[in-house]
């Protein structure tokens, strides 16, 4: 080895070094494992800290999210802060849907031995579904022929078949189903099996490619789309637009296209699919919204946008659309730039798109400006996992909200970061049969139904304690903000100085 290292051409460190230089590429390689056991703190750690991780995996697998001695959240840094009030809401005065009960299983913990595994049980639980109350639900598409109601504020944020295998998705469709008033986004990678096999409502997304409704020519097959839209489960269909992650265009190697790929996506098998950063349909707004119009009247069914906010005019020219024509999405899916779950490229998901709290008020502002934010339901994402980040984008103007990576982890990830390699070795991002045996569904579906119930409950709770009957009131006079310094803002002033800027105060 040593000879061959001399000799070799590649790697110049093994030319001068042939043993250290091993030594070297060893630890770079086991570094991200090293630092997330051994050296990040609890706080620390990126995209997820350990304690964001524990805290997923706590509610999913133990229904419980309660946790001892005081926060770690570092108090001298600036931040959000939900106001409490100085007069909570008990438990009877909160407004929600009482009947509906959740069956799930979790786990006990008994003991927590030291060199040995944990000692747990396993057992039945039955709880409140934690649901809206019928005359809060959030109503998608209103005018449409069958608009979509939704009686929880939390759903499942775009994730395709192929970038996660089937396991999976079957797991996060049974799940959420378990835990009702939900819906699950398909991503852009068309209508799999998996995804209708827990019978949860579903937005189907559309991207460039038109996977799933696409004819042999890459144009939509309307056809193909009337059918899907007759799925009963399918409650509304969802453009792609730019998203700030991953604004470019897809490749999918021929190798990869398997036919029971093909067949979901409507493609060739066997065939490399490209697929364009933007749709050929349309190049501006007025003919973005006339290819919705031609899809909400071929389906019935609302239709909507998912889009990245870039700066303060991004959506400025929808907005004004929506109002000199009465046209326009049903609902707007804001991403923010921190999220995406699959591959992407460095500079684009580092760089392009802002994120979630500052997105938010640039797209509430900008439709408030024109007059048309009661015309569309807001849907925002952007590591939006726990109950209070969930609060405090409802007090910036969302009606719901996403989450992708938190149900990922909910179903076994543990963030080894290798998403875009086929070698997940949790089986979660992986179409490899053999990793996905990894990924029992029967155990894994519990989990998302524990980690979606100890959300909204979360959200019930945070809202007794600000005072409010159910998180639907959530408003941003709700909200602190306090700086470093420990000077403290509202958000509401926040949001003022950011409608004087777009002009629509
Ligand atoms: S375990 Fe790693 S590869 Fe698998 S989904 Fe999580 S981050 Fe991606």
């Amino acid at each position: 080895m040593l000879v061959y290292d001399r000799n070799q051409k590649r790697h110049s460190i093994l030319r001068n070094y042939p043993v250290l230089g091993r030594v070297r590429y060893f630890f770079e390689k086991i570094g991200p494992e090293f630092r997330q056991y051994w050296f990040n703190s609890d706080t620390e750690g990126k995209p997820f800290s350990r304690e964001d991780y524990e805290h997923i995996v706590r509610s999913a697998k133990y229904n419980r999210d309660v946790v001892s001695f005081g926060s770690k959240r570092d108090f001298d840094e600036e931040g959000f802060y939900v106001r409490n009030d100085m007069f909570p809401k008990l438990t009877e005065e909160m407004k929600m849907d009482k009947e509906t009960m959740v069956k799930t299983k979790k786990y006990l913990l008994l003991k927590d031995p030291l060199f040995t595994q944990r000692e747990e049980k396993w057992e039945d639980e039955e709880s409140p579904a934690y649901l809206l109350h019928d005359d809060d639900a959030v109503v998608i598409g209103p005018q449409t022929k069958q608009p979509f109601v939704l009686k929880g504020l939390i759903g499942m944020s775009a994730m395709s078949y192929g970038a996660l295998g089937k396991n999976a998705i079957t797991a996060l469709s049974k799940g959420l189903a378990m835990a009702k008033g939900t819906w699950m986004n398909t991503g852009e990678g068309g209508i799999s099996p998996y995804h209708l096999e827990g019978g949860v409502d579903i937005i189907m997304q559309i991207g460039p490619g038109l996977f799933g409704i696409r004819d042999k020519n890459g144009d939509v097959d309307w056809d193909e789309l009337k059918r899907k839209s007759e799925i009963p489960q399918i409650k509304a269909f969802e453009l792609k637009l730019a998203q700030g992650a991953k604004t470019r265009g897809g490749h999918i190697d021929g190798e990869k296209v398997t036919p029971e790929i093909a067949e979901i996506r409507k493609v060739e098998p066997y065939k490399p699919v490209d697929s364009p950063n933007r749709f050929h349909q349309f190049s501006d707004v007025f003919s973005m919204c006339e290819f919705i119009e031609k899809i909400r009247a071929h389906t019935g069914k609302p239709v909507g946008l998912k889009l990245v906010v870039g700066g303060n005019d991004s959506v400025e020219d929808l907005a004004k659309y929506m109002k000199e024509t009465g046209k326009g999405p049903d609902f707007i899916t804001v991403d923010g730039g921190e999220g995406g779950t699959g591959a992407s490229y460095q500079e684009l998901i580092d760089s392009v798109g802002l994120p979630i709290k500052s997105a938010l008020p640039i797209l509430v502002s900008t439709l408030k400006k024109y007059g048309v934010r009661d015309r569309v339901k807001i849907i925002a994402s952007g590591k939006l996992f726990t109950p209070d980040r969930i609060a405090i984008a409802l007090a910036m103007g969302a009606d719901l909200v996403n989450i992708a990576r938190g149900f990922m982890i909910s179903v076994g990830c543990i963030q080894t970061l290798k998403c875009q390699s086929n070698i997940c070795p949790v089986g979660v991002a992986t179409t490899d049969p053999e990793l996905q045996k990894a990924l029992v569904i029967d155990e894994k579906k519990y989990r998302v139904a524990n980690y979606l119930v100890t959300l909204r409950k979360g959200l019930f709770r945070i809202s007794a304690a600000a005072g409010l009957d159910s998180p639907v009131h959530f408003r941003p006079k709700h909200i602190s903000y306090k700086d470093d310094k420990g000077v403290v803002v509202s958000l509401e002033r926040i949001l003022n100085e950011i409608q004087q800027q777009i002009g629509a105060s």
